[in-house]
């Protein structure tokens, strides 16, 4: 299965930006009876500069590669490459908490503006915003999905 489809930024509590990402998924067998989820995040991001609070624009991709198990001794199991391992006792997963987690994970440490001229002081934090999870997993990346 594959999906593909654009995803708002302020829609993940845990990353707090702004912005707009990009996101291709793509769900498989790796022939051994792993279920393996691939992915890519093209992301423009607004994050809080840490000096000014000001928005600071980040451009960010970020690719995937995980296998589903189900508890973490079939995660200790797997072989080290190139097996990273998704765990869902359940093999459900929250598409929206797997893309944060990616995105987090490719994030700079701390935004801050470049120069000192950007750094104003004059931005404010972005709101935040709470959003109700969707049934359809793959909803949560609006148009442009198809299954195969
Ligand atoms: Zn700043």
């Amino acid at each position: 299965m594959e999906a593909a489809g654009r995803l708002r930024l302020d829609t993940l509590p845990r990353l707090q930006a702004a912005g707009e990402a990009e996101v291709q998924l793509r769900a498989s067998d790796d022939g051994s009876g792993r279920a393996i989820v691939q992915g890519r995040v093209k992301a423009q991001l607004t994050l809080t500069c840490q000096r000014c609070l000001g928005p600071v624009a980040r451009a960010l991709t970020t690719e995937f590669k995980l296998v589903w198990v189900r508890s973490d001794a079939q995660a200790a199991a797997l072989p080290p490459e190139p097996y990273e391992p998704l765990l869902s006792a359940s093999g459900r997963v929250q598409v929206s908490e797997l893309l944060e987690d990616e995105l987090l994970l490719a994030l700079p440490i701390a935004a801050v503006h470049a120069t000192a001229e950007e750094c104003s002081g004059l931005g404010q934090r972005p709101a935040l915003r709470h959003v109700e999870t969707p049934a359809n997993p793959f909803a949560v990346l609006g148009a442009g999905r198809r299954d195969r």
